[in-house]
């Protein structure tokens, strides 16, 4: 279903809704979700909602929005939020903390995008009128700038634990959360009350033409729906979207191993193309790798492009691949026999 004969590597993104998901989309029951009439949508919101242990949900167009909705209910000009350098909300968002919220950041360098307890702790500001006020802790799983990597549990656990104890609300971009949750094992309704609120990405892995879900508690998700409404993002008859949503949950969920296994065999092709120094620890299904000195990333990617193969620069000498349910075994083998030069 790919145009062309491409094999499309550059983002999870790129897929096309199958022949069944459309299916099911055609078959969905409408009305005008700003009325919130819409049943599907609703039953999509509730469904996301509750596989979390979370009250209530929001359906948006995309990650970014869910993000910046979450940020502009928690953060107000003189707040600050504590992210990693390598945040998705603070590095590909359009400045949206700044220009949504008006709040400032600080950031926590390390090049995983994990951040520590005892990093949140030191970077919390005193209650002191010098100071922006700390409103905010967000997270990141799976880290998209650290190479897929799962935030390891029990130190979520730990965050989780300690902003409870001081009221800071805590957020989860969760774009590529079940692909963690696939690899680890760890259930959604362990780590969603972990959280206060959690953004997830339907067209990513899960394989939707568009959409992400934004769930919290009631209240949270009340004050929520007005901001979406006030920046453009109150939808009508989206219920045929939604759907997509519902397919994506009951069917697309435990094959994202499938996506895993391909990455660690595409790794494995990629260290051992004598172009590349080195390739991040792969655990789910992005594959970062690290030219070598002297070598030019655009003809590498010239290169695999010359074979029908579509990959992205990813920073300074990096290039990213993704794997996804457009990817298949075979198209596997075709990158891991064109990577051998
Ligand atoms: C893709 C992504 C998002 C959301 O991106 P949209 O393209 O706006 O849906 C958010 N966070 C992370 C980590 C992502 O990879």
């Amino acid at each position: 279903m790919r145009l062309k004969n491409n094999i499309d590597l550059r983002s999870d993104t790129v897929t096309k809704p199958s022949i069944q998901m459309k299916a099911y989309m055609m078959d969905a029951e409408l009305g005008d979700d700003v009325f919130e009439d819409d049943p599907t949508v609703k039953k999509f919101e509730e469904k996301t909602a509750q596989m979390f242990g979370k009250e209530a949900g929001l359906f948006c167009s995309s990650g970014t929005m869910t993000n910046q909705i979450a940020l502009m209910v928690y953060l107000k000009p003189g707040d600050e939020v504590i992210c990693s350098r390598e945040a998705h909300i603070y590095n590909y968002e359009g400045g949206g903390i700044a220009r949504n919220s008006g709040a400032s950041v600080r950031l926590i360098n390390r090049s995983s995008g994990i951040i520590y307890l005892e990093e949140i702790i030191d970077n919390i500001n005193p209650n002191d009128i010098h100071y922006p006020v700390t409103s905010l802790v967000s997270l990141e799983n799976t880290i998209n700038r650290g190479g897929g990597v799962c935030y390891p549990i029990k130190e979520i656990e730990r965050i989780s634990n300690y902003c409870k104890i001081k009221n800071i609300p805590l957020h989860l971009d969760g774009a590529r959360l079940f692909n963690a949750l696939v690899k680890t094992g760890v259930k959604a309704n362990h780590i969603g009350p972990l959280f206060d609120s959690i953004s997830l990405c339907f067209s990513k892995g899960l394989g939707t033409p568009v959409g992400s879900v934004l769930i919290g508690s009631k209240d949270f998700i009340q004050k929520a729906r007005r901001v979406r409404k006030v920046i453009g993002g109150g939808m009508r008859q989206v219920g045929m979207l939604a759907a997509a949503g519902i397919y994506a949950l009951e069917n697309n969920i435990e094959r994202l191993s499938i996506d895993h296994y391909h990455s660690e065999l595409l790794a494995n092709a990629l260290s051992n193309c004598s172009w590349i120094e080195k390739v991040m620890n792969v655990e789910t299904n992005i594959v970062v790798g690290h030219l070598k000195e002297n070598y030019q990333i655009e003809e590498f990617l010239d290169k695999l492009k010359n074979d029908g193969i579509l990959a992205i620069p990813f920073g300074k000498g990096r290039v990213r691949m993704v794997t996804h349910l457009d990817v298949s075994k075979e198209d596997v083998e075709k990158v891991i026999s064109s990577l051998k030069f």
